[in-house]
C-alpha cells in the first residue's frame, strides 16, 4: 500500500541519510515525516531487540526482555503479535458434561464458528421451550374443557394445577445445555496480544465463579461459570507480562505448566468457593510468552520459568540510550512524528521545537554523545507541549511550548528537590558563601532526573577506643559505606597522619532517603582532609566524583542534574570528573550561573576547594606525596 511504501521509504531514509534527498533534520515540521505503518518499524533505537523479535516471531519462541520502564517493551511485544506467522485462529467452547457436571467439556472450532454454534443452540433451546409451553397450555385447556362439560369443575382445576406444577418442576433446563463461548476470535485478524501484567491468579489462569445457589433448580450450571484466563485468550498469540517477578510463585509455577503443556484446565481459584469443585477438561493455551522486567526483578523470578524461557527462546537487554548520530537523530525526529500521529489531537512540531526536544533527549541520556531511549517519558513531554500549543489554538508547536512543557511536566522528585532547596535556604542548611573547616557541598541525584546539594560535615576527634574509626551517619547504603573506607586510605596518604589515633566523624546533612552510590567520596575526602589539616573549604564550591584508592577522580552519573541543582542553590563553581565533561548538557540559563571545573585527581579538587594562606604549603606537601606515590608506582 501507499502508506507502507512511505514507511519503507522512511526506514531507508533513516538507514542511509547521505543518499536521502532531504535529511529529516531539515524538514520544516514533523508533519512532513512519513510514519511507518507496522508497529515493529516504529520502534526506535532497539535494533537488537527488534531483530530478536522478528526471529522469535517466525519461530514462535518466547522472549524475556530486561530493561528500564518506558523503553518499548510492551510495544515490541505488541509488534510481535503482528509478526506471528498466520495461523488458523480458533474459538474455544465449553459444554456441560452430562456424566460429570464438575468436569465441563472443552471443544475448539475454527474462528468465527463459536458464535454461530452458540447462536444455533440458543435458538434450538428457545424453540423447544416454546413447543413445550404450547403443549402444556393445550393439555390444561383440554382438561378444563372436559371438566366443564362433565360438570366436575373442582376435579378439573386440581388436575390442571397438578399437571402444570409437575411439568414445570421437571422441566429440563434447556438453556442450561447451551454451550458457552469461552474465547472468541475474528477470522483473518492478527494473532491476539494479551497483556497479563499484574493479573491475579484468576485473571491469568482462568476461574470458575462461585455459585451461591448450589441446588434446587436455581443453580447456574458449572460450565456457564467458567471464565477464560489471559493464557487462554492469548491462545495462538502473544501473552505479555511485565514485572514478571511480581506474580506469585504459584502463578509463575502454573504459567510454567501452561507453557510446557500448551493447555491448562480451568478451576475455581478461591478454595472455599463452589467453583473450586469444578475442573474443566484441558483448555488449549499455546501462546508465545513475552516476559519483561528490570534486571533485579528478573533475577527474582521463578528459576524454572526463567530457564524454560531461556531454553526455548531469547533474552534481550533493552538499550537505554542510543548514540547521537545523524541517523539516530533522524529516527528521533520520526519518533516525534509518530507520537503526534498516534495521539491524533496535538499539532506537529516545528524545527526549533524539534531541536529543543532533541536537546532534552541528550540531557536525559545522562551520557556523553547519546540520546535517551526512555521514550515513554519523552512522549509525555511531547504531549504536554502539544496540549499547550493546542490550548493556544496554535497550528504548530514551537520551542516555547516545549520549554513551557518542560517546566510543567517535571517529575515528583524534581519538584521535591526544588522545594527542598527553597526550604533549606530558608533555614541556612545550604551555605553557599565563605569558607568553613570540614564542611563541603556535595551533590546527589534524587530519583532519576533531579539533583540536589548534599552537604557533608567532617570532624576529627582523638580516638576513644584502641584504634580510630570512621563513623559515617546519614543513612548510608552499602556502596556509600564502602566508599568511605576507600577514602581512609587516601586520607592517610595525603595528611601523612595515621587515622588510627583519631575518630573521623562524617555526617551527611539532610539525607532523608539515604545515600546511595559512591559519588560522594570526593566530597568526603575533601571534608576529612580539611578537618584534619584545619583548612577551610570554600562554600561557593560544590563537587561530585568517585574516588579510586589511588586518588583519581572517576566518573559518576547524573552530572547534568547535579550541576543544575548546584546552580539553583546559588553555588558558583562545580567540580566534576573530567571524564564526565562530555555528559554535561545543561540548559542555557544555568550556564551563566556556574563555572564547571573538570578534574582528574583529588589534588586538583583540593586545589580548587581549599582556602587558606597555608594552602600553598599544603599543596606543596600533597604534590610531594603524590610524586612519591607515582615514583613508587613507576618503579614497580
Ligand atoms: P515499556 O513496556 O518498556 O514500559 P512501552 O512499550 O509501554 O514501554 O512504551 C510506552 C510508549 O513509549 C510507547 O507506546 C511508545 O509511544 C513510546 N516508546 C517507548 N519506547 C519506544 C521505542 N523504542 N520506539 C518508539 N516509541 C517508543
Amino acid at each position: 500500500t501507499g502508506a507502507e511504501e512511505a514507511g519503507n521509504a522512511a526506514a531507508e531514509t533513516s538507514a542511509a541519510p547521505e543518499t536521502a534527498p532531504v535529511p529529516l533534520s531539515e524538514v520544516a515540521h514533523s508533519g512532513e515525516i512519513p510514519v511507518p505503518e507496522s508497529l515493529i518499524d516504529q520502534v526506535i533505537g532497539q535494533e537488537h531487540a527488534v531483530e530478536v523479535m522478528r526471529k522469535a516471531a517466525i519461530q514462535r519462541r518466547h522472549v524475556l526482555m530486561i530493561g528500564t520502564p518506558g523503553t518499548g517493551k510492551s510495544m515490541l511485544a505488541k509488534a510481535m503479535a503482528e509478526l506471528l506467522p498466520k495461523e488458523e485462529m480458533q474459538d474455544i467452547l465449553i459444554y456441560p458434561n452430562t456424566e460429570d457436571p464438575n468436569e465441563p467439556v472443552v471443544r475448539t472450532v475454527p474462528s468465527g464458528r463459536g458464535k454461530e454454534i452458540v447462536g444455533a443452540h440458543k435458538q434450538e433451546a428457545r424453540k423447544r421451550t416454546q413447543t413445550r409451553s404450547t403443549l402444556i397450555l393445550l393439555l390444561i385447556f383440554g382438561i378444563m374443557g372436559y371438566a366443564l362439560i362433565s360438570g366436575q369443575l373442582l376435579f378439573g382445576i386440581i388436575a390442571a394445577a397438578f399437571i402444570f406444577m409437575a411439568l414445570q418442576y421437571s422441566r429440563p433446563k434447556e438453556e442450561a445445555m447451551v454451550p458457552k463461548l469461552l474465547v472468541s476470535t475474528k477470522p483473518d485478524s492478527t494473532a491476539p496480544f494479551i497483556d497479563g501484567t499484574g493479573s491475579h491468579a484468576g485473571a491469568l489462569l482462568g476461574d470458575v465463579r462461585h455459585d451461591p445457589f448450589q441446588s434446587g433448580g436455581l443453580e447456574t450450571p458449572s460450565h456457564d461459570r467458567v471464565e477464560a484466563g489471559a493464557i487462554h485468550k492469548a491462545h495462538k498469540g502473544v501473552l505479555f507480562i511485565d514485572e514478571i517477578n511480581t506474580l506469585t510463585p504459584h502463578s509463575q509455577q502454573s504459567l510454567l505448566t501452561a507453557l510446557q503443556e500448551g493447555e491448562y484446565s480451568i478451576t475455581g481459584q478461591s478454595e472455599r468457593s463452589s467453583g473450586a469443585m469444578v475442573r474443566t477438561e484441558p483448555v488449549p493455551c499455546r501462546f508465545v510468552m513475552v516476559a519483561a522486567g528490570n534486571l533485579d526483578g528478573v533475577q527474582g523470578m521463578h528459576p524454572a520459568l526463567r530457564s524454560r524461557i531461556r531454553g526455548y527462546g531469547y533474552e534481550v537487554y533493552m538499550q537505554e540510550t542510543m548514540p547521537d548520530t545523524p541517523e539516530n537523530r533522524d529516527k528521533f525526529i520520526r519518533f516525534i512524528a509518530q507520537e503526534v500521529k498516534n495521539d491524533g489531537k496535538i499539532p506537529h512540531f516545528d524545527q526549533e521545537a524539534i531541536d529543543e526536544l532533541m536537546l532534552e533527549a541528550r540531557r536525559r541520556s545522562n551520557r556523553k554523545g547519546h540520546l535517551t531511549l526512555k521514550l515513554r517519558d519523552m512522549g509525555g513531554l511531547i504531549r504536554v507541549a502539544g496540549d499547550l500549543a493546542r490550548q493556544e489554538g496554535a497550528e504548530i508547536a514551537t520551542a516555547r511550548h516545549v520549554l513551557d512543557a518542560k517546566s510543567m511536566a517535571r517529575s515528583i522528585e524534581d519538584q521535591i528537590s526544588d522545594e527542598y532547596i527553597r526550604r533549606s535556604r530558608e533555614y541556612d542548611l545550604t551555605v553557599v558563601e565563605g569558607a568553613l573547616v570540614g564542611r563541603v557541598n556535595g551533590l546527589a541525584v534524587m530519583g532519576t532526573d533531579s539533583g540536589s546539594v548534599l552537604p557533608i560535615v567532617a570532624e576529627v576527634t582523638p580516638t576513644q577506643g584502641a584504634t580510630g574509626q570512621v563513623i559515617a551517619t546519614g543513612l548510608l547504603k552499602e556502596i556509600a559505606q564502602e566508599s568511605i573506607k576507600n577514602v581512609s586510605a587516601i586520607i592517610k596518604k595525603f595528611t601523612g597522619k595515621d587515622i588510627k589515633n583519631m575518630d573521623v566523624h562524617i555526617q551527611f546533612l539532610g539525607t532523608y532517603s539515604g545515600v546511595e552510590g559512591d559519588s560522594a567520596s570526593v566530597t568526603v575526602a575533601t571534608g576529612v582532609i580539611s578537618a584534619i589539616e584545619n583548612i577551610p573549604v570554600r562554600q561557593d564550591v560544590a563537587m561530585t566524583g568517585s574516588l579510586s584508592v589511588r586518588g583519581q577522580v572517576l566518573p559518576i552519573g547524573g552530572v547534568t542534574y547535579k550541576i543544575e541543582a548546584a546552580a539553583k542553590a546559588g553555588i558558583r563553581k562545580v567540580i566534576i570528573p573530567q571524564s564526565n565533561l562530555a555528559d554535561v548538557v545543561i540548559e542555557e540559563e544555568y550556564k551563566k550561573m556556574v563555572e564547571i571545573v573538570p578534574v582528574t585527581t583529588i589534588e586538583e579538587v583540593l586545589e580548587h576547594a581549599l582556602m587558606f594562606e597555608r594552602k600553598e604549603d599544603f599543596m606543596a606537601k600533597i604534590k610531594e606525596i603524590s610524586a612519591r606515590r607515582l615514583s613508587i608506582f613507576s618503579e614497580k
